[in-house]
């Protein structure tokens, strides 16, 4: 499973040099924190790590690292630090927060979708299935060439369905308008446009399999299993959206990499938990998009990056619409799909689907970028997990799956990426929220700048 190509690693030199605020070769000691370093260990009470040109060089207890002479000191008594996240599914670029579509792709529309990312404790954020191609490496290179200020680090996976398929009815309107997905019918047009996304050093595929209640066409058997075969060939990772059981087990089978979503129509199987033990997929739940949205209880973590105006139109409407925003009753079907989730979610993990951070936001402003991810961790951990799990999930194991072997825990020759908390998420996980700075390559991240650029273009003109 060995991905990481030599571009990543120039890329990823290059974003350590540029994102450095102020003498970046000066050493940081930062100390006196718990350290919860993101491989599920037993957290480092009292601890310290060091901090040189964007890199961890030391990490340990307190009375064990030794600064250098010259040495800045950063006191972290009383906080808690975790790696920064890195969310392996977003639908980036189109939302525009009082408008959303085709029309809002731009460089600085990805770049402010990147920022708030960051904002939120996310170091790397993946799009996935709904990015021009040609426009994603362009910003992929400009951001590598420090065009850009400090944000979350972009990624991006093609998409491929059947002509009429592919992604929801929403995100539909836009990939439509920009030519994103790569429409085959066959085995061969899909090899033919994998070896075309291979010839660009592309490292993923997405391919949506589902036909929605039957009112998309399906992707066949022949063109999947032709698209799965074709991607490993050139050392590809495959990620399905499946939503239904038979579905999850016919990619599963056929050696897709990654599951997008889980099956909450019905329980898991015998037949399908064994194929997991078999296989071990990687797994991302994007529960959350499905919940109803924090906007309606008032919580200013979610609210503090939405225009007033948009947190008054989602309030206000009361009234159930998929894919839309609102603060209506719960569904009738809510009870359901919460039975579903609670008796499926354990069943996975214990068959040994390797879960991984994907939230789908991108898609409406009622679960949008950064947030989300704090809402599928507290998710994860009322059906079971562990706030250690969810953290390795959210970190070490997304650095895993995308081939980034210097990032998703803390430790010494990995990109100082980490989110200092005010509370420690060991005893509530909801405390990800209580964030008091975030670093990106050692960095620390203006996340006051942010608010106020948010809070002045919200002001009435
Ligand atoms: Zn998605």
């Amino acid at each position: 499973m060995k991905r990481l190509s030599s571009w990543i690693v120039v890329a990823l030199a290059a974003v350590a040099a540029y994102s450095q605020s102020s003498s970046p070769s000066q050493a940081v000691i930062y100390e006196g924190g718990r350290l919860i370093v993101g491989d599920g260990s037993t957290p480092i009470e009292a601890g310290a790590f060091m901090v040189q040109n964007g890199i961890f060089t030391a990490i340990g207890r307190k009375r064990d690292i030794k600064a250098p002479v010259g040495a800045a000191r950063v006191d972290l008594a009383g906080k808690t630090v975790i790696p920064a996240m890195i969310n392996v599914h977003v639908h980036i670029g189109y939302e525009g927060y009082t408008s959303w579509g085709a029309e809002n792709y731009t460089p600085q529309n990805v770049l402010d979708h990147l920022e708030r990312e960051a904002f939120y404790g996310v170091a790397v954020t993946q799009s996935v299935g709904s990015s021009p191609t040609d426009a994603s490496i362009q910003f992929q290179r400009d951001q590598h060439a420090g065009k850009f200020p400090a944000a979350s680090r972009f990624f991006f996976v093609p998409g491929m369905a059947p002509p009429e398929g592919g992604p929801d009815e929403v995100l539909r309107k836009a990939t439509t308008a920009l030519h994103v997905v790569n429409e085959v019918s066959t085995g061969k047009e899909a090899r033919a446009a994998v070896q075309a996304m291979a010839a660009k050093n592309i490292k993923s595929v997405k391919i949506w399999v589902d036909d929605r209640r039957g009112t998309y066409p399906k992707m066949t058997p022949e063109v999947y299993e032709a698209i799965i075969d074709e991607a490993h060939k050139h050392g590809m990772i495959v990620h399905a959206h499946a939503t239904t059981l038979p579905d999850q087990k016919a990619v599963v089978r056929a050696g897709t990499d990654v599951l997008v979503h889980m099956v909450q129509n019905e329980k898991l199987d015998d037949e399908f938990l064994t194929l997991l033990k078999e296989k071990k997929p990687y797994w991302a739940t994007v529960i959350g998009l499905g919940d109803r949205t924090a906007v309606c209880e008032h919580d200013p973590f979610f609210e503090q990056a939405l225009p007033a105006q948009v947190i008054a139109k989602i309030r206000a409407t009361t009234v159930q619409r998929p894919l839309t925003p609102n603060c209506a009753p719960l569904s009738p079907n809510a009870p359901r799909r919460e039975a579903i989730l609670a008796y499926n979610f354990p069943r996975m993990i214990a068959s040994g689907a390797r879960i991984v951070l994907g939230t789908d936001t991108g898609i409406h402003p009622g679960h949008t970028f950064g947030s989300g991810e704090h809402l599928e961790l507290a998710r994860w951990v009322q059906l079971g997990l562990t706030p250690s799990q969810a953290i390795v999930a959210a970190t070490q194991r997304p650095a895993e799956l995308m081939g980034l072997p210097d990032m998703g825990t803390m430790a010494v020759g990995k990109h100082a990426d980490f989110i200092v908390l005010d509370a420690n998420p060991l005893e509530n996980v909801r405390n990800t929220r209580q964030i008091s700075s975030v670093y990106l390559d050692g960095a620390k991240f203006d996340r006051d700048a942010l608010l106020a650029r948010w809070k002045k273009a919200d002001a009435p003109q």
